[in-house]
């Protein structure tokens, strides 16, 4: 499949929706790609904005978030919440094994053996499958929140499988958002929020990489302790924006 995209006319898309609104960016998105765009998300607060201003404008984007079987039972909570209060079912990306068939087959506890492993396995593989049906993703990546994000743009194109030739616009409508703008935003629409922000956690993943953070440090910081890892690799397999 060749790309269904003039990579000219998205270059200069993109740059006319750096100056854009989160309602025009969302508005512009809903009008080219209708339901070929789905919102990702993991419940951190950005995605919730996302929801909310594209529900309130009309645009009914599917959401899917991946259920790697490690989440906090207050995100499975979360995840119930938003869906009764948007109206909307949220599809859950499942990895091919259960956690019990995969610590059989690689060994206990591989996020401490092989993090990278794992979550190619629970995450970037489970994602790979969704955005093949897909032209557009939408995520709540945000520039400030660390530095291997700090130069998102808000939409880029990516040609994801090089083997089916398949390419998929990745848009992050929140990109030049602060944090305390994401929490201003939630507080004004009184939009739920994850019960674990108030232990202390402040990007929330997996059980068993996923610390509360201290006041001040990296926004991400509470992921992977110990390892020198950042990223699960979700936001990192598709390569460069083309
Ligand atoms: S975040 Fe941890 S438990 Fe979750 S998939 Fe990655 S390594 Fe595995």
């Amino acid at each position: 499949m060749s790309s269904p995209f003039d990579r000219d006319l998205l270059r200069k898309k993109a740059d006319e929706l750096e100056s854009a609104s989160l309602q025009e960016t969302l508005a512009w998105a809903w009008e080219k790609f209708g339901e070929r765009a789905a919102i990702g998300t993991s419940f951190q607060g950005a995605g919730l904005v996302v929801m909310h201003t594209a529900y309130t404008h009309g645009f009914r984007f599917p959401v899917f978030t991946i259920d790697t079987g490690l989440l906090f039972p207050e995100t499975l909570a979360l995840k119930a919440e938003v869906e009764s209060r948007f109206g909307i079912t949220i599809e859950s990306l499942i990895p091919e094994q259960t956690v019990d068939e995969q610590s059989a087959e690689l060994g206990p506890d591989l996020w401490r053996s092989k993090p990278d492993l794992c979550c190619s396995l629970r995450k970037v593989i489970p994602l790979q499958k969704k955005l093949a049906t897909l032209d557009m993703w939408i995520t709540g990546l945000r520039r400030q929140q660390n530095e291997t994000r700090e130069n998102t743009r808000i939409a880029e194109l990516y040609h994801f499988d090089v083997l089916r030739d398949q390419y998929i616009v990745k848009l992050n409508p929140l990109a030049g958002w602060s944090r305390e703008a994401v929490q201003s935003y939630i507080a004004e629409h009184n939009l739920p929020t994850n019960a674990l922000a108030a232990r202390g956690y402040r990007s929330i993943g997996c059980q068993p990489c996923t610390r509360p953070v201290a006041d001040g440090d990296n926004e991400r910081a509470g992921r992977w302790t110990g390892f020198d890892k950042s990223e699960c690799g979700i936001h990192t397999f598709l390569g460069g924006n083309i």
